[in-house]
């Protein structure tokens, strides 16, 4: 059943709660002009959860003057609408996510608004689009000033403590400067997909990565090989064969699927806020461990894939190459060479920067995990995890050489990359109202520290009166009267 006007009521009692709350707070950042151009206070590359939550926050804590850029049309950006091909989300239901600590703005909220309480007690998870659905809302009813259909492409050190973003939009291309970058990027991070060395070489029209966008509609009878055990490859692999493909083969190296998600069985407000004060060795234990374990494809994903006669799934088989052959290629394992006419590497992503043309300027500057904090004592050295960024607090980068590239300290790494320094807190929604706050912590501080003369001048001259001097009077006087006489 919906519930007519139920969405109005809620966003009443939003503005209720901010106004009891007394947010957003009154704007307190400074105004800057460089070459007589505006300075936004903080620009954000990408709208994904992650960028929405963190402009909200910064956006209540006072500093309006922020900006999102997103290269994806409006509603669609993040995965949730483009490459993500499962049905539902794994995370629960009942997560706060990105609701920054207000119950009116979590899911939650927004689907009994329009659905009622039995509804939700009745919904399993989170149909994919519907999450859409919600962000969409979530942006809206904050009034987030998101730019769609805009891509960063350079982004290079202005002076004055200034960063210049070059943008690419239909109109052509400008330049707009900021004083804080976040980069709230995404899954891929600062890399993109991991693709691995035997599908280089090869023709791209017999392979995608599972982020990219792929013509499932062409895969109708085609024999196709999904690489990986991930959830990205189960409903890859689930997807062509609702597709119609006449054979999905699904090669998994490990002899085993994992079944237990470790992190999630540990998950709690110490892991949230304890995991980035926790050293430098722990924090890569916990992370070696998880990956060495891998995360288990959700069940659901798993059913729709077995669910299909025609769906196989082969342990222990891993890749070794894949040959041309004519009109498709050959994938060839320690078992057999399977014949395919089309081959998707559900291989997950990379941190090694190369990737990301907007960020050639300055990647190569980044002080990563292998830049000295990572010694082979603390564990295996995988790739994704030594060439991450080795972040300040503030998810800002450090420089490999000091000196050598200072607006690093004005780009924040808001996105999946962060993990290692982090945790989970710019990626996932269990704990981004938490990686909203911890950043939001981080950039106020700054702007009120590099503005700290200016501060002190409003201080000075600040002169309204609370008292009219009407309220006492001075009794010194008749002290004075009393000495000498
Ligand atoms: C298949 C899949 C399923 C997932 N399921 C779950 C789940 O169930 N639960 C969960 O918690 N997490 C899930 N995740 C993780 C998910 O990515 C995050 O929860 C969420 O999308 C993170 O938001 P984000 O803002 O970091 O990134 P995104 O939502 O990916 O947003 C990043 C945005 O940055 C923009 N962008 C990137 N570069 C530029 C540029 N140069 N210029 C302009 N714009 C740019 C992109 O267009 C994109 O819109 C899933 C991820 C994938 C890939």
């Amino acid at each position: 059943m919906t519930m007519p006007n139920g969405l109005t009521a809620l966003e009443n009692r939003l503005a209720k709660d901010l106004s009891l709350l007394e947010l957003p707070a009154k704007p307190w950042v400074p105004e800057r002009q460089h070459e007589g151009a505006r300075v936004w206070d903080v620009l954000f590359v990408g709208a994904g959860m992650c960028g929405l939550a963190g402009a909200a926050k910064l956006r209540l804590t006072g500093v309006e003057n922020i900006v999102l850029y997103d290269a994806a049309p409006k509603g669609y950006e993040g995965p949730w609408e483009t490459f993500a091909r499962m049905q539902t989300l794994r995370s629960p239901k009942t997560l706060a996510g990105p609701c920054l600590g207000l119950p009116a703005l979590t899911f939650r909220a927004w689907f009994e608004a329009q659905w009622g309480e039995a509804e939700f007690d009745a919904l399993d998870k989170i149909p994919k689009a519907m999450w859409m659905d919600y962000l969409r809302w979530y942006r809206a009813v904050l009034a987030l000033p998101v730019v769609n259909e805009t891509k960063v492409t350079e982004v290079l050190d202005a002076g004055d403590d200034l960063i210049a973003v070059r943008l690419r939009d239909a109109q052509g291309e400008r330049v707009e400067y900021c004083r804080h970058l976040v980069l709230a990027t995404g899954r891929s991070g600062l890399g993109g997909g991991a693709v691995p060395p035997f599908l280089r070489g090869v023709e791209s029209r017999f392979w995608a990565h599972s982020a990219d966008d792929i013509d499932f509609a062409a895969l109708k009878d085609k024999r196709v090989i999904v690489i990986g055990a991930g959830a990205s490859a189960m409903d890859n692999a689930a997807t062509a064969l609702e597709a119609g493909a006449a054979q999905v083969d699904m090669l998994i190296r490990r002899k085993e699927m994992p079944r237990i998600n470790k992190m999630t069985g540990i998950s709690s407000q110490g892991v949230v806020h304890g995991m980035r004060s926790l050293p430098d060795a722990w924090k890569y234990r916990f992370n070696e461990y998880v990956n060495s374990e891998q995360v288990p494809p959700p069940r659901s994903s798993t059913l729709r894939v077995s669910g299909h006669e025609n769906g196989r799934i082969f342990m222990g088989c891993p890749v070794e190459d894949v040959r041309a052959a004519g009109d498709h290629v050959d994938v060839v394992t320690p078992f057999a060479v399977f014949p395919a006419d089309f081959v998707i590497a559900a291989t997950g992503f990379r941190n090694d920067f190369t990737g990301r043309a907007e960020f050639a300027s300055f990647s190569d500057k980044i002080r990563t995990w292998k830049d000295g904090a990572y010694t082979p004592a603390m564990g295996k050295p995988i790739p994704f995890m030594i060439d991450a960024p080795y972040l300040g607090d503030g998810f800002e980068f450090l420089e490999k050489v000091a000196g050598s590239c200072p607006m690093l300290a004005r780009i924040h790494c808001f996105n999946d990359a962060a993990m290692l320094s982090h945790g989970k807190l710019s990626g996932d929604i269990p704990a981004i109202s938490a990686g909203a706050d911890r950043l939001t912590r981080a950039i106020v501080a700054e702007l009120f520290a590099a503005d700290v003369e200016t501060h002190f001048e409003r201080l000075q001259a600040f002169d309204t009166a609370e008292l009219q001097g009407d309220e006492w009077e001075d009794a010194t006087p008749s002290l004075r009267l009393n000495k000498t006489a």
